[in-house]
């Protein structure tokens, strides 16, 4: 098994379960392996492929994520195929030749075909082992429900004597059970790792306006210059916009929603996995067929609607185990939204506890690892060293007088205003609500000048959190003030308040990482001792991007970033010790060592 490992993919360890899943497999034994996403799980089956007599068959749902597995298991000179309708009859005609001569070691199919080709092509000849990828899409509980998925029920009693594995970064319970019960397999052993994602930093930015975080953003993209990124925004009008104010300061960036048509789509996800755009602003729409292993940073536009969904989003992150950056955005205002999308939608009290539990994370005084991890049913005591509370805890302070100020303003209108009005009579403001209802002559008027607007919607998006007042959503979204507000209000409990961060404003045109980003590297991933040649990275990058262009392959396929950046510490001069790197196999090795290491040799002259 390690052999394998080694010659066909050029890692030295296994990571951890992998050992066993394959050991089970190649066992002939049914599994259920729940892993996060970047946490290996396709190594799982395609080495007992590798191991096993006959043909792998592996299910998957959409056609681009077979073209990157296919690409990359190609790219490492292993026998696979995707059989679908995007290839030529003749192209598909070829491949059921190779496969009846059996010389595919892996066929990808999609679930229909399968089931089409259950009793046809897939009985010819001998099959290792049928691996369910992206299984979570058998079940309607989960997120991306394929109602295609639901068929592969059958395969249990078409095929009694192959090994299935069913693969998923879904590990909610409810769908684990879905899973096995729908395919019926065969007294199946589960398999869970840990859903931690240490490489991914964790960063959340409370009540920016959209010009703040249009602006936080640009300085977000200037530190990761070159990157690859996603900005995921929750409506399509966002996407557009976002995209707008990026391009007028000369960022160049795609967008991708449902709105477009799949020829758009299909083509800005193409020009994304192949560097040809870095960036893209998104609707979540965005993502599910993308395997892109060098996606560097997620930025969330907005709060996204449950913790599944954002860990999901930011999991695109990063895939490759190297450091990569998230940053969450969340204002009162996505709150509103998101809670009138969940009162409207068809289970009601179920969306309502996801978005309170998403919020919670947003609105976190602990290490927002742990939170994500005890969500994921794993007990951590956590403190990761890599989210923005553990480098900087937050400060509070005493804001009873604050607090009272704004629920007595509520108070005083005798709870019929929202928290626009709220801050207007806070801060002295004559806008026509107040004028029209005479809220100027209130005692409160004003007495909030002193604090500007953008910091008061902070204040009293921390206040909701707290459970001061609640938002009357049938009423126009009026504010009511809780009993454990009343209580503050009435002077028989102290309210505590997050201290605004300020923003440091770093002019545009410093466009280089810190470099003091290694050290968590090191824990994290094992890299190689040495300096590393950022200009020898550039020059290994360009002749990358030569090759992949010449293959028609993306970049990441014909050699990950980590290996890059391994080939400029190590600077190996000789192709034994280039097929020495992590990341390179035996194919790889023949392939491109001569190139690479000429590119390194001519460079250290
Ligand atoms: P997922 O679980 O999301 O399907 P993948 O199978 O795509 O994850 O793997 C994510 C990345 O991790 C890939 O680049 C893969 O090559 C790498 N990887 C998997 N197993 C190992 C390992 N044992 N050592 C180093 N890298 C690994
Ligand atoms: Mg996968």
């Amino acid at each position: 098994m390690l052999n394998t490992l080694k010659s066909y993919f050029g890692y030295n360890s296994f990571r951890p379960q992998q050992e066993e899943i394959i050991s089970h497999l190649l066992n002939r034994k049914d599994a259920l392996v729940l892993m996060p996403t970047g946490g290996g799980k396709s190594i799982c089956y395609q080495i007992p492929a590798l191991l096993m007599d006959g043909t792998a068959i592996v299910v998957s749902p959409l056609i681009s994520l077979m073209k990157d597995q296919v690409e990359s298991l190609k790219a490492n000179g292993i026998a696979a195929e995707a059989l679908n309708s995007n290839n030529s009859d003749s192209k598909n005609m070829s491949i059921r030749m190779d496969y009846r001569l059996g010389h595919i070691k892996l066929l990808y199919v999609s679930p229909e075909r399968l089931v089409a080709e259950k009793d046809g092509l897939l009985k010819e000849i001998k099959i290792s082992l049928i691996a369910i990828d992206e299984a979570h899409c058998i079940s309607q509980w989960g997120h991306d429900f394929r109602p295609e998925y639901t068929q592969l029920g059958m395969l249990k009693a078409s095929f009694p004597d192959v090994p299935i594995v069913a693969l998923t970064a879904t590990a909610d319970k409810t769908t684990r059970e879905d899973i096995l019960t729908q395919l019926s397999l065969d007294n199946p052993k589960t398999f869970i790792t840990s859903f931690d994602r240490p490489n991914l930093s964790l960063d959340v930015k409370r009540g920016f306006t959209e010009k703040e975080k249009i602006k936080a953003i640009i300085r977000f993209i200037d530190e990761h210059a070159n990157d690859s990124g996603i900005i995921y925004c929750m409506t399509r009008k966002t996407t557009e916009k976002v995209a707008m104010k990026l391009r007028s300061e000369g960022i160049i960036a795609g967008v991708y929603h449902a709105g477009l048509t799949a020829l758009e789509r299909d083509k800005i996800q193409e020009d994304f996995i192949n560097d040809r755009i870095q960036i893209i602003c998104a609707t979540i729409a965005f993502g599910m067929g993308i395997d892109k292993s060098n996606v560097r940073w997620v930025i969330h536009f907005n709060l996204p609607k449950s913790i599944e969904s954002f860990y999901q989003e930011i999991g695109r992150a990063g895939r490759d185990g190297l450091p990569s950056d998230t940053l969450l955005f969340y204002s009162l205002q996505d709150i509103i939204m998101l809670t009138q999308f969940a009162n409207e939608s068809g289970q009601q009290s179920l969306n309502m506890d996801k978005l309170r539990l998403m919020q919670d994370y947003a609105e976190s005084s602990v290490c927002r690892r742990r939170i994500l991890l005890n969500y994921f049913g794993e007990n951590s005591n956590c403190q990761c060293g890599n989210c923005d509370v553990c480098k900087n805890p937050p400060k509070q302070f005493d804001g009873t007088i604050l607090v009272q100020k704004a629920l007595s303003a509520i108070m005083r209108t005798n709870e019929s205003i929202g928290v626009n009005t709220t801050i207007d009579i806070l801060r002295g403001n004559f806008s026509p609500d107040v004028v029209q209802k005479e809220y100027d002559k209130l005692k409160t008027f004003g007495v909030g000048r002193d604090i500007p607007r953008k910091d008061w919607q902070n204040y009293i998006l921390q206040m909701l959190q707290m459970g001061y007042y609640e938002i009357a959503y049938s009423e126009d979204r009026h504010l009511k003030i809780t009993p454990l507000g009343k209580e503050v209000l009435f002077q028989k409990s102290q309210a505590k308040l997050a201290v605004i961060e300020e923003e440091e404003v770093t002019p545009r045109g410093r466009r280089k990482k810190k470099k003091e980003e290694t050290p968590i590297l090191q824990t994290i991933t094992p890299i190689p001792m040495g300096i590393e040649d950022d200009f020898l990275f550039e020059k290994l990058r360009e002749l990358r991007k030569k090759l992949a262009e010449e293959q028609g392959y993306p970049a990441y396929i014909v050699l990950s970033d980590k290996v890059l950046h391994s080939l400029a510490t190590i600077k190996p001069q000789t192709v034994d010790a280039f097929g020495e790197i992590s990341g390179i196999g035996e194919f790889k090795k023949e392939k491109y060592g001569a190139t690479f290491v000429e590119l390194i040799v001519n460079h250290l002259k």
